[in-house]
């Protein structure tokens, strides 16, 4: 059994003044309520199971609640005759105050959801605050454009003008998980804002603190009331009556395969848009010619950064025949050398998993390929107080059928296989229902754009692996997902194109 030294989480004054209000509220029109039912549930966290605040446990009536303000403020409050200018100015604001209040952001969410604080403190945050920044650009570079027709039965003497707006598509519900919930939330925020949206927001019920906060800070900033709200509670009772609700013009899903199933299926009532970011089981491909000293590392953090809990993790290692055993070796060394922890403690390099729960069925994973056939090489036992960690585990000897090979398992679980050509890979890549991102390790240019063309991902990347970037467009192929975020593509989320003819 792996020991693993929980040190007393030590929390900043602000942080801690945040955690002292308990119990969060639900924002509906600019006012911080209770939910309508009373009800509140505990967050915990994760590394010790012990409670760290409530959270209001809203139903249908409070989504319906939510729901009328932010029509309100769509139709008729000042959201929709502000400038672009003035919506530019408001997105810039705000992160300018997330920047002012970063350290306290970075640890409630390392609280809530247990990642190593440098992850949320160095990456996920100011990735965070990015977004508002690009997206402050684009809200005053939305642009329709005039279109020569060639209609020729106007009446005489009058001409036709024909021109497209690009319009906001109105209510957006977004559904958020647990893995990284600042920076995803942000993801969606930040276009819809520049859009002229309004919003109406459900985190996950496992980590909804750092979105109570991000929304305090957001109405410093002086948005108009109604124009974002947040509802905290269940998939069922708050997720799925936003994905139905009549009144929502589009909702913006970002979580697991079969979840987003579920909201594709739940929106069909209205037919309103949707867009969704689901899971992944990114390949990431070590080529001969690869520069081994840069590749190895890369392909540990793509798999060990934040616990494996990543969309584009990259669980599916593939290293060539010629080099596979230095790899595996090199894997297995850098699995072993990352310390355990408590989120908070500095010397963590990875905090547990979400929950006592997600830990268990990650290492159901890992003894279904043991029992298939699969050598864990390191790693694979849970661990901890709240038995929430799982040991960075590297398995070898699998075979594209078992379950660790196809699954996400959202941990920080590699699988690795070995390859002898550029086809063998290609096709053991692409055996896979998700299509989200990859990795390929080659100093061969020729090796690097031609994989990058035949791997069926929605980003490629190449010596790298989770380059983002709020200009950076990332989305889905396959069961991934549809609808791209960050970049010009993620505005299409949040417009609708309207055709304009006019006879003049
Ligand atoms: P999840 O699908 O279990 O939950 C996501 C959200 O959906 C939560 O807020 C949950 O309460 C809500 N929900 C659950 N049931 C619902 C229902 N019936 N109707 C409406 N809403 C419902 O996902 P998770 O476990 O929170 O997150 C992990 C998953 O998210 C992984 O699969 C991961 O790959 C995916 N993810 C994808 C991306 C991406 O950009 N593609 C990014 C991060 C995470």
């Amino acid at each position: 059994m792996t020991q693993i030294d929980i040190k007393p989480p030590q929390l900043g004054a602000a942080a801690a003044a945040f955690l002292a209000k308990g119990p969060q509220k639900l924002l509906i029109g600019g006012e911080w309520v209770e939910s309508q039912s009373g009800a509140t549930f505990d967050t915990l966290d994760p590394a010790t199971g012990s409670v760290i605040s409530k959270l209001q446990r809203a139903n249908a009536a409070d989504v319906d609640a939510a729901v009328a303000a932010a029509r309100k403020a769509f139709e008729t409050g000042p959201w929709p005759s502000m400038t672009p200018m003035e919506r530019s100015q408001l997105l810039w604001k705000i992160a300018d105050i997330m920047e002012a209040n970063i350290d306290e952001l970075s640890e409630l969410e390392t609280l809530d959801q247990g990642k190593a604080l440098y992850v949320g403190r160095w990456a996920e945050i100011p990735g965070a605050i990015a977004q508002f920044r690009y997206f402050s650009g684009m809200a005053t570079k939305i642009e329709g454009s005039t279109i020569p027709t060639s209609i020729n039965y106007q009446p005489e003497g009058k001409q036709v003008f024909a021109y497209t707006r690009l319009e906001a598509v109105g209510v957006v519900g977004a559904i958020l998980p647990w893995n990284s919930p600042l920076v995803l939330t942000a993801m969606k925020i930040a276009p819809a804002l520049a859009a002229g949206c309004t919003m109406v927001l459900k985190p996950s019920e496992e980590t909804s603190l750092t979105t109570v906060r991000l929304l305090e800070l957001i109405q410093e900033a002086g948005l108009p009331e109604g124009v974002l709200n947040l509802v905290t509670g269940f998939g069922g009772e708050v997720g799925q009556p936003l994905a139905e609700h009549m009144d929502v013009n589009k909702i913006v899903f970002t979580g697991s395969t079969a979840t987003g199933r579920r909201i594709v299926e739940a929106s069909k009532g209205n037919l309103k848009r949707v867009g969704v970011e689901l899971g992944g089981k990114s390949p990431v491909i070590i080529m001969d010619d690869a520069d081994l000293d840069a590749a190895i590392p890369g392909a540990a953090n793509a798999i060990f950064f934040n616990g494996g809990q990543v969309c584009i993790a990259g669980s599916r290692l593939y290293a060539h025949s010629s080099v596979y055993d230095k790899v595996v070796e090199g894997m297995a060394a850098q699995a072993q050398a990352i310390q355990l922890g408590h989120g908070l403690d500095p010397n963590t390099h990875m905090g547990p998993l979400i929950s006592k729960g997600h830990a268990s069925k990650v290492a159901g994973f890992i003894a279904d390929g043991k029992k298939a056939g699969a050598s864990i090489l390191t790693g694979g036992e849970t661990a901890g107080p709240n038995e929430s960690f799982v040991t960075p585990t590297v398995i070898a000897d699998v075979s594209p059928d078992m379950s660790v090979v196809r699954e996400e398992i959202f941990g920080p679980v590699v699988v690795v296989t070995r390859f002898d050509d550029a086809d063998e890979v290609v096709a053991a890549a692409n055996d896979s229902d998700f299509g989200l991102a990859a990795g390929i390790w080659t100093e061969g240019l020729s090796n690097a754009t031609r994989l990058a063309e035949r791997i069926h991902a929605g980003t490629v990347w190449i010596n790298s692996h989770a380059m983002y970037d709020a200009a950076l467009p990332i989305g889905g192929m396959k069961q991934s997902g549809y609808g791209r975020e960050s970049g010009q593509a993620a505005m299409d989320n949040y417009l609708e194109l309207k055709t304009v003819c006019a006879i003049v």
